[in-house]
């Protein structure tokens, strides 16, 4: 996770450059915040706990400078172990997004070696070992080629040196460099969106590659073998898209509003690379849907849409649990991977693995220039525009209104499922503007808020909706939830159920509903109450929100009111809605 940043221009103030972008990043990790600048052979930082704010900080004028926005996996949150960390003799300073997982065998080395710690981070050993390669390097840029022969894990680097250059290495993590028309103001950064306005072109580091920005010129090498590359700078297609979230208090509230566009621009993609796709699945060996998290619940909607419409054998993989496939894996699979920043370690882990082993990877990501999008044979992007709250939701609508499409595609009714996906949209934009709908969800929300447990049940194309109602409830209430497929209930959580006990489904007018409304039944006549989402209402339920029937979308209109929920719960708990305690967005660690 995390987010690096840094700026080497002519006409901004640096300090003040590295703070916007890294209140951009903070989705990526906002445990503790740092910010340096070089001036007159001398490097000046500013570190500190908690979120980066409005303030300048407290640095000097100066035109070059880097920073970070820290997700802490080394080291407990605080001042001492904040990015970004000094050199012994203060000649450089160095930010990291990874995880150095040698650090410990070399920290051990290193202090034989008589170098000394301050902080608890594997970032420090990366700067520990840098100095000691710099004993026998000829520049600091082969001390750091040196160092990272050394490292293992995904580890992303930036440094600034006092006497003004910086230096950046990609292997793993995101970096993207941006530059305005005339040359003269260069930035790097995480992403794009966080320098999108300022600049004219960018350009994307591939994995093992570093940039070097020295006299206001770039240079790109590959780090193991020094050899030196053209630097291509594409144009920035993002310059105007906005990161506001104006009107709204909150971004989650603007981006569950969106849901309608980013349906749309899933029904805009191409029927050409739909189709192509298709024929992929048809021919592939085994087809895998991975993610993790929200979009480890998409991977498994794809799955179990592709399996309903399509007939395909399909399987739902979660990025961090998929050793054992790694053998399985081979030529004539198809890997099918949904993410929001095409960059989620784990799932990018059996990628390159799958890779290597000659299957095809399909990916739909929504931030331009990922690893995952660069991996891929099959590149789909969502085109949803930023996606600023940690928790995602209109992302995950996106990603199983693709997952949907591609299994329709593949069933030979392509444009079926564009018309479905279209009165999707129209629907869910009428939900959105029914006053009513949102009133009745904030009333629930004020009685769920109240609970200590909750229960979900789902079934069919429900399961893996109420799974991720689960997940949105837990980051943003930070109230237990426990999603249960309904036909299993009686095997185990039916012990659960009591007086007062709270349950939630998500019911669809489809062939499973008689069973979701008997696992009603069932907790019901245990005292438990049942809150039921769905265009029907059943007598068993003791409130019901209605949305529309959208037919094959169900699943995917049923979303919305959860999302609402946890929206409506999480703000009157008073919680922080847009960036949940502990977890960030870009889960570029494993
Ligand atoms: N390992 C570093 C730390 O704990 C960076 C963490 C990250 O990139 O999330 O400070």
């Amino acid at each position: 996770m995390c987010g690096i940043f840094g700026y080497v221009g002519e006409k901004r103030d640096a300090a003040e450059a590295v703070r916007e972008g890294l209140k951009r990043l903070d989705y990526r990790g906002y445990d503790s915040w740092g910010v340096c600048v070089a001036k007159e052979g001398e490097i000046f930082l500013q570190k500190q706990v908690g979120i980066i704010g409005t303030d300048r900080p407290n640095l000097p004028e100066t035109t070059i400078g880097i920073g970070h926005t820290r997700w802490a996996t080394h080291g407990k949150v605080n001042e001492v172990n904040a990015h970004p960390h000094y050199a012994t003799d203060r000649s450089f300073v160095l930010a990291q997004n990874g995880i150095a997982e040698n650090a410990d065998a070399i920290k051990i080395q290193l202090e034989k070696n008589g170098y000394t710690f301050v902080s608890e981070t594997d970032t420090e050993v990366i700067v520990r070992l840098i100095e000691k390669k710099l004993k026998k390097a000829k520049s600091l840029e082969e001390a750091v080629r040196l160092a990272f022969k050394d490292l293992t894990g995904r580890n992303t680097i930036i440094i600034l040196t006092a006497d003004g250059s910086v230096i950046a290495a990609r292997n793993g993590s995101p970096l993207v460099l941006g530059m305005d028309k005339k040359g003269g103001e260069i930035y790097f950064s995480s992403d794009v969106f966080s320098f999108a306005p300022h600049v004219e072109k960018v350009l994307v580091l591939e994995n093992g590659e570093m940039a070097v920005c020295r006299d206001g010129a770039v240079q790109v090498s590959i780090i193991a073998t020094n050899k030196k590359i053209k630097p291509i700078f594409e144009i920035n297609k993002l310059r105007d898209v906005s990161t506001s979230k104006e009107p709204y208090a909150h971004y989650m509230m603007k981006e569950i509003l969106e849901a309608p566009m980013v349906i749309r621009q899933v029904v805009a993609e191409e029927d050409k690379k739909i189709l192509e796709l298709a024929r992929a699945i048809k021919k592939a060996r085994a087809v895998y849907c991975i993610g993790s998290g929200t979009a480890g619940a998409a991977a498994a909607q794809t799955a179990y849409y592709l399996r309903l419409y399509a007939s395909v054998r399909a399987e739902a993989l979660v990025g961090a649990e998929a050793t054992e496939y790694k053998n399985l894996i081979g030529k004539g699979d198809l890997l099918i991977a949904p993410s929001q920043s095409g960059e989620t370690a784990d799932v990018l882990e059996v990628l390159e693995h799958a890779k290597a082993r000659k299957a095809s990877i399909a990916s739909f990501v929504n931030m331009p220039g990922s690893m995952m999008t660069r991996l891929s044979d099959y590149k789909f992007m969502a085109n949803a525009g930023p996606e600023i709250c940690v928790m995602s939701t209109k992302i995950f609508v996106s990603q199983i209104a693709w997952g949907y499409l591609v299994a329709k595609a593949v069933q030979g009714k392509l444009a079926e499922g564009k018309k479905n996906l279209r009165a999707l949209a129209r629907a869910v934009e009428t939900y959105l503007a029914d006053e009513k709908a949102l009133g009745d969800i904030k009333k629930l929300a004020a009685v769920l808020a109240k609970k200590e447990h909750l229960f979900l049940l789902g079934k069919g194309q429900n399961l893996q909706i109420m799974k991720e109602a689960m997940v949105k409830i837990i980051e943003g209430s930070y109230i237990h939830a426990h999603a249960i497929p309904a036909g299993d209930l009686k095997h185990y959580a039916i012990t659960l159920m009591q007086d007062g006990v709270a349950v939630m489904t998500a019911v669809s007018e489809d062939s499973v509903k008689a069973d979701v409304l008997n696992a009603v039944h069932q907790v019901k006549a245990r005292g438990a109450e049942v809150f039921g989402i769905g265009s029907e209402s059943s007598s068993h339920f003791s409130s019901h929100l209605r949305v529309p029937d959208t037919g094959e979308t169900s699943a995917i209109m049923n979303i919305i009111p959860f999302q609402l929920l946890a929206y409506a719960m999480a703000t009157s708990l008073g919680h922080n809605v847009d960036k949940p305690r502990n977890i960030a967005k870009s889960v570029t660690v494993k």
